[in-house]
């Protein structure tokens, strides 16, 4: 049976450097699924379907093949054989993927892929729903979080280390409201698995929550 990590926790919490990190140190495979919606997204924005406007989204999710590649440790989105990577990280993509990943039909699609990935190898796997209905089974759940300033503060410094201009209110604003989206739709809302460990990293660098985590599994294993 393969082993499979779940990290769960609202937007910039850490959880994909942290992922990464781990897969690495562990020789798993890195699954973040914050990006296959936000590949479906992307392909809604391309097409001018607005997210209020459900039956023209479960429409387009028919047209829709997302699937994933890997270059090195890398995962590639791939959107109907374009790979979407290079475009899917804007705040605008975000806030669609939240928008529209309230609907049952974007999840099931979704859903089935990330299963499917989990069954075949070791995987970490991130995301807002992995502990509570994509991996109910996974050995190790953990659910990372931090304040939403601190989120909001480490999301504005990489966007201005990559040069892009923003506004840190603006980001806190867009990441209370992805939260608040997101913990209260019907399908599948972001909440804490019974059987995950709560990790807050407001005041612990990558290193030390990629380590607290490795402490977890190793304690895991040895049971
Ligand atoms: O993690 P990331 O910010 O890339 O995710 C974008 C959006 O996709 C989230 O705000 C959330 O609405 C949605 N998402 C989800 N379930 C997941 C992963 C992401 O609903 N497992």
């Amino acid at each position: 049976m393969s082993m499979n990590i779940a990290i769960d926790g609202p937007a910039g919490a850490g959880k994909s450097t942290i992922a990464k990190k781990l897969a690495k140190k562990l020789g798993f495979i890195y699954v973040d699924t914050g990006a296959m919606y936000r590949a479906m997204a992307y392909y809604f924005l391309q097409h001018g379907i607005l997210a209020e406007d459900e039956k023209a989204v479960a429409e387009a999710c028919q047209k829709v093949d997302v699937t994933i590649a890997y270059e090195g440790e890398e995962q590639q989105v791939i959107l109907n054989g374009e790979n979407v990577n290079g475009v899917i990280r804007t705040e605008e993509v975000g806030n669609m993927a939240s928008a529209t990943s309230i609907y049952p039909v974007v999840r099931s699609k979704l859903v089935e892929l990330q299963q499917g990935l989990a069954a075949k190898a070791d995987v970490i796997m991130d995301g807002r729903d992995i502990g509570t209905c994509v991996l109910p089974n996974a050995q190790i759940k953990i659910y990372l979080t931090a304040s939403a300033a601190v989120r909001a503060k480490r999301r504005y410094d990489e966007l201005t280390a990559k040069g892009v201009s923003c506004d840190l209110e603006e980001i806190q604003r867009d990441i209370v409201d992805r939260d608040y989206r997101d913990m209260h739709r019907e399908t599948s809302p972001l909440k804490q698995a019974e059987d995950a460990v709560l990790v807050d990293s407001s005041e612990m660098d990558a290193e030390e929550v990629a380590d607290a985590i490795l402490e977890i599994y190793k304690k895991a294993k040895r049971v």
